[in-house]
């Protein structure tokens, strides 16, 4: 029983693998019908697009299986196959060289298959022969086709059956020369395929090159607006910083020149007397202690007159306190018109005016003081409702070296108008003219 068994498993096995390769057969056959011809393998595809000649990819298929026949697909596949080998030699429309070359190929493949599963009754070198012919004939038909498309297996066999066949019927020359022309063309179709491949990797690597550079450029662009971006930000920064900047300067320039402004105006206002408008008391000191220094550096002519309105009392009392003011600051005007501009004239208190005349020796002074008292008892009051003259007494002195200290001059001054006074008022009256036995009075 395990006998018979073990001797069943191969049969099995046999008819299992017979059964396969039928169904192979006629698969390929079905294929080479027609039945299939859009479903082609991606080879013969590659071969009918890039050729100078397209070649039906049906009669390729053909090809590719005549060349796989073998007993155990039986003499029903060989059938077949002639019955679509048949349908070629009578086709729709006529067959360009490259499909006749392989039309006549498939042919002598045919035969050759055909003697190898059904051995020839007739004598075997005929056989080859016709084999032979077909294949010369497929070579001369193969002149017109390019040598790139010749270089292709499916066409390059033909080299080598022929050799084969060839050295069959003893002719080793030919043989040989068919040998060679298979190997030449293999050359060609290695570096072309090689060829190929190359150009086909550099493409990929120039387009890949292409991508990073293009992806480097395009990076590089993002960085730059990136950049402009930040640098337009920056700029506007700092024009605003710059602006702020300017502003707060400005501010500051503003406020510091106000506060001059405001200091200046007070430093005036603390010089001014604020009814007459001239030097006040303490300016007039310090116009004078400056005068005083200058003149014991190095002395100069510099007198000092001292003007005292007289009765002033009696204007106040009679026309009032207000009209006296009046009296007050006319007066001041009257006397400052007359003042040079060197000159500094001040109110000293109450109805008391001094002024420092530099450049100017005693007659000159006594010039400008009766000058003053002219004009003061010329001029007519009524406007401010006053019916009597105005008068003033004046007192000069004139700076020496046994009177160099300011209030020493003024002094001086006070004494020659209160002798003035003495006099009869409204009169000018220099120290120097006035007794040293004067009693002096303080001021
Ligand atoms: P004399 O001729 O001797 O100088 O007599 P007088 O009246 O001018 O002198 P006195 O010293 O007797 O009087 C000065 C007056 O001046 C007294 C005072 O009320 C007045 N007086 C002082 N200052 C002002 C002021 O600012 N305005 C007014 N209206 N009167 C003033
Ligand atoms: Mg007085
Ligand atoms: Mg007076």
């Amino acid at each position: 029983m395990i006998y018979q068994r073990r001797s069943l498993l191969p049969v099995c096995r046999g008819v299992f693998f017979s059964a396969l390769l039928l169904a192979l057969v006629f698969f390929n056959a079905a294929i080479a019908m027609g039945n299939l011809s859009q479903d082609i393998t991606p080879e013969v595809a590659e071969i009918t697009e890039t050729e100078e000649f397209s070649v039906d990819p049906s009669l390729l298929l053909l090809i590719n299986s005549i060349k796989l026949l073998d007993n155990s697909k039986g003499t029903q596949s060989i059938k077949y196959a002639q019955e679509h080998l048949l349908q070629f030699s009578s086709p729709k429309s006529p067959l360009n060289p490259a499909e006749q070359y392989l039309y006549l190929l498939a042919q002598a493949l045919l035969i050759e298959k055909k003697t190898q599963l059904q051995p020839p009754t007739l004598n075997k070198d005929k056989v080859t022969e016709s084999i032979v012919a077909l294949l010369a004939e497929a070579k001369k038909v193969g002149e017109v086709i390019d040598e790139g498309q010749l270089s292709q297996p499916i066409f390059l066999q033909l080299h080598e059956i022929l050799a084969n066949k060839y050295a069959e019927l003893g002719q080793y020359d030919l043989a040989y020369q068919e040998k060679r022309e298979y190997l030449i063309k293999y050359d060609i179709y290695r570096d072309n395929k090689r060829n190929a491949m190359l150009s086909a990797l550099t493409e990929e690597f120039s387009i890949n090159e292409k991508k990073s550079l293009n992806d480097s450029l395009i990076k590089q662009n993002q960085q730059q607006v990136q950049r402009v971006d930040e640098a337009q930000k920056e700029k506007k920064m700092q024009q605003t910083r710059f602006i702020l900047v300017m502003a707060i300067a400005l501010a500051f320039g503003l406020l510091f020149f106000w506060q001059l402004k405001v200091r200046n105006k007070l430093i005036v206002l603390t010089k001014t007397d604020a009814l007459t408008g001239i030097f006040n008391r303490s300016a007039l000191f310090e116009h004078g202690h400056t005068m005083a220094k200058r003149f014991s550096e190095q002395p100069y002519d510099l007198s000092i007159l001292l003007l005292d309105i007289d009765y002033f009392k009696k204007i106040n009392d009679v026309y009032g306190h207000h009209c006296g003011d009046q009296v007050l600051k006319t007066i001041a005007s009257l006397v400052n018109e007359t003042m040079r501009t060197r000159d500094i004239f001040a109110r000293l208190g109450g109805e008391e005016f001094v002024a420092l005349l530099p450049l100017a020796d005693s007659s000159k002074a006594k010039a400008i003081a009766q000058r003053i008292n002219e004009k003061v008892a010329q001029y007519d009051f009524g406007a401010i409702g006053l019916k009597e003259q105005v008068t003033l007494s004046i007192g000069i002195s004139t700076m020496d070296y046994h009177n160099a200290s300011f209030e020493d001059a003024l002094h001086s001054a006070d004494l020659a108008m209160y002798q003035a006074k003495a006099q009869g008022r409204n009169c000018v009256l220099s120290y120097q003219n006035i007794s040293t036995s004067q009693e002096r009075r303080g001021i």
